[in-house]
């Protein structure tokens, strides 16, 4: 098990393909400056208008073996033919500092930082329904009705995996700022979980006994 003294949260959101989650994402760092946000290693090629070092660090399948070999990466997992992956040392950094740290990745990682960091806080982004991540996936319009069809599948065997998450989320349509704020709360609220105040504990108990003594 990881050092568990770290002061900020670790926070791992996971989602639907068309759930909405990037939107909700990007709402809640404009919103909240204080978040950190985790940049991936992939092997996959950058999409148009994705720059290497703030989508993701796209590198080539060889050095991602490589930071596997060197336990470089918190979790990694292979997806649709490519890797992705969190490089530890950012992560471990930032929360030594105090910053909540956000991940956004899918569920092979997922579980793997709730094995490696027990108090890590996992939470899964939803739409409504299955007819309404059906529309958003239409109404984007880059999927062919095939992929449209895969994804589908795909949501179907993850719903049951969702049960593995401390939190749901679901965004309602055109309801990303909302969904944002209520993702904030629970990060929030996590702060003042008894497990990750005991310091305050300890120094109540101290008090205590010498109130005794005197
Ligand atoms: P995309 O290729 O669309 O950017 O991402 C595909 C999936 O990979 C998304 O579900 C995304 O959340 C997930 N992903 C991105 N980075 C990581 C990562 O570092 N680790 C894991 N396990 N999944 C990731």
């Amino acid at each position: 098990m990881e050092d568990n003294r770290q002061k900020g949260i670790l926070t791992v959101v996971s989602g639907f393909s068309g759930s909405g989650k990037g939107t909700v994402m990007k709402s809640l760092i404009s919103r909240h400056e204080e978040y950190w946000l985790s940049v991936s290693a992939t092997t996959r090629s950058p999409r148009p208008g994705e720059q290497d070092g703030r989508e993701y660090f796209f590198i080539a399948k060889e050095k991602f073996e490589e930071l596997i070999e060197s336990d470089q990466l918190l979790e990694y997992a292979k997806y649709v033919d490519n890797y992705y992956g969190t490089p530890l040392p950012y992560v471990r950094e930032k929360l030594l500092q105090g910053r909540d740290v956000i991940l956004e990745i899918e569920m092979q990682g997922a579980r793997q930082v709730k094995e490696r960091f027990p108090e890590a806080v996992l939470i899964f982004i939803t739409p409504p329904s299955m007819e309404e991540l059906e529309r958003r996936l239409v109404n984007r319009g880059t999927e062919s009705a095939e992929v449209i069809r895969g994804r589908l599948l795909q949501a179907a065997v993850e719903a049951r995996a969702m049960e593995e998450y401390d939190y749901i989320l679901v965004n309602e349509t055109g309801g990303a700022d909302d969904c944002a704020e209520r993702l904030h709360g629970i990060i929030q609220s996590e702060h003042f979980r008894s497990f990750r105040n005991h310091s305050v504990i300890r120094a109540m108990s101290k008090d205590t006994m010498k109130g005794e003594i005197i």
